[in-house]
């Protein structure tokens, strides 16, 4: 890229910076929320929609169960409830004399860039010291939620768009901006429904908020619930051996605690080595007391809900073969668990980690205008958490980079994403767009 083009992208940045913060707060103040089956991502879209027409966007708004082959394909899990949640796809395409036809991005033959983020967000639970809608920005940090996680780094692609088509770069290949509905909770048929509807690049990037790494890999995992029962013990009378869901899921418990300390000292991937991998219980119940505080039964289930983590490899069949091995043996060798039966639910999909070339001479486009907008230079490593990555990775011919802002408190009161990074990644997408499409 011409050295005057590259002073126009930063000079255009560092003019447009309240821009820039002005997208990522009206992304924040429209309510999207993931809550399974259900999502309210529609107004969002349309915003986004909009925006992206006002770019002079072709722009592709669709329902992800509008594709065909989706709930055919293998990575497909049943259960969601895709009611006006529509994905956008706006396409920018080499335009001397108007667009240019036929399908964008990979199958064009020219090159092509995509950038994709969801728009979805976990619902508020508690409270923080901002409005979760209010999009308020106090000593260099942007309030609300989805700030972080992930309409930051949507806005900071939005932004990087327009930069380029104020500047009238002229696209010699494709790029493609879409946002998607229902990652959350394991989702990711939005991203899935992209990809088979035939948008595929050389490099898509993901803005998820991994600390402004470069990451070639991700992790994976999946949410399960365990659970111990035994029908009919009320108080157990006249047993000699008690039938006990109780104890018998403490035994489950100690014995996932001891495969998950096993299974961290097996080797891992390159980039993941000093990783831990964890398994999380989130919520443990059994029984009931009545209402003057006292028991009156064994009760009759007892379960545990937990997440594990998985480096990239890692398949389903491995992970969940692993998990019933660990059961299976403790049953073997534990009195208590052989008086009860044992049942498993998957509460998410199976999340595969994934990773990509590290190579990928785009990745190191973006590593290099990185290290020039930042002053540092670039650092590389796996994003420390499962995202819809995977579907680029194992589900499609795109390979993904996830290159995302600072921040805290994802999923939680006060999610905040560091503005100073949204403005460092609106220069750092301009200059590669401009590198690798013009
Ligand atoms: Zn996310």
């Amino acid at each position: 890229m011409a050295a005057h083009t590259r002073a126009a992208i930063l000079a255009w940045v560092d003019a447009h910076q309240a821009a820039v913060v002005g997208l990522a707060q009206a992304l924040v103040r429209i309510p999207s929320e993931n809550k399974p089956p259900h999502g309210s991502e529609k107004a969002c879209q349309m915003f986004v929609a909009d925006y992206l027409r006002d770019l002079g966007c072709q722009v592709d708004v669709f329902n992800p169960l509008e594709i065909e082959g989706l709930t055919e394909h293998p990575a497909y899990w049943p259960g969601h409830d895709y009611t006006d949640r529509p994905n956008v796809v706006g396409v920018l395409t080499p335009q001397p004399g108007g667009a240019v036809g036929g399908p964008p991005g990979l199958a064009s033959g020219r090159r092509s860039l995509l950038f994709t983020g969801h728009v979805d967000v976990v619902p508020t639970v508690g409270e923080g010291r901002y409005g979760w809608w209010d999009g308020t920005v106090v000593d260099g940090a942007l309030y609300g939620r989805g700030a972080n996680d992930m309409k930051g780094g949507i806005a900071a692609y939005l932004m990087a768009a327009r930069c380029i088509r104020e500047l009238d770069l002229a696209l010699t290949g494709d790029l493609i901006l879409e946002t998607v509905v229902d990652e959350e909770f394991g989702g990711a048929h939005g991203t899935l429904a992209c990809r088979l509807r035939g948008y595929n690049a050389d490099l898509a990037i993901l803005p998820e908020p991994n600390n402004m790494l470069i990451s070639t890999a991700h992790r994976g995992g999946q949410q399960f619930r365990l659970f111990t029962s035994s029908e009919g013990v009320g108080m157990g009378f006249g047993e000699t051996v008690l039938r006990d869901p109780v104890t018998a899921l403490g035994h489950l418990l100690a014995a996932l605690d001891r495969y998950n300390a096993e299974r961290q000292g097996r080797p891992k991937p390159k980039g993941f080595e000093n990783d831990v991998f964890p398994l999380m219980p989130f919520v443990l119940r059994a029984g009931e007391l009545l209402p003057w505080g006292t028991g009156e039964a064994i009760p009759e289930t007892a379960w545990v809900e937990f997440w594990i983590e998985i480096p990239p490899g890692v398949t389903e069949d491995e992970l969940q073969s692993e998990l019933r091995a660990v059961v299976a043996r403790a049953t073997e060798t534990t009195p208590t668990l052989q008086r009860v039966t044992t049942r498993w639910e998957e509460r998410t999909r199976f999340l595969a980690g994934s990773s990509m070339a590290e190579d990928h001479p785009a990745v190191g486009t973006l590593a290099a205008n990185l290290s020039s907008v930042t002053g540092q230079p670039p650092a590389f490593g796996p994003a420390p958490f499962a995202c819809d990555g995977f579907m680029f990775n194992l589900h499609s011919p795109t390979p993904v980079v996830i290159l995302g802002p600072r921040g805290a408190n994802a999923h939680a009161p006060d999610e905040w994403v560091s503005v100073e990074d949204l403005v460092a990644l609106t220069k750092t997408y301009a200059l590669t767009i401009a590198d690798w499409l013009t």
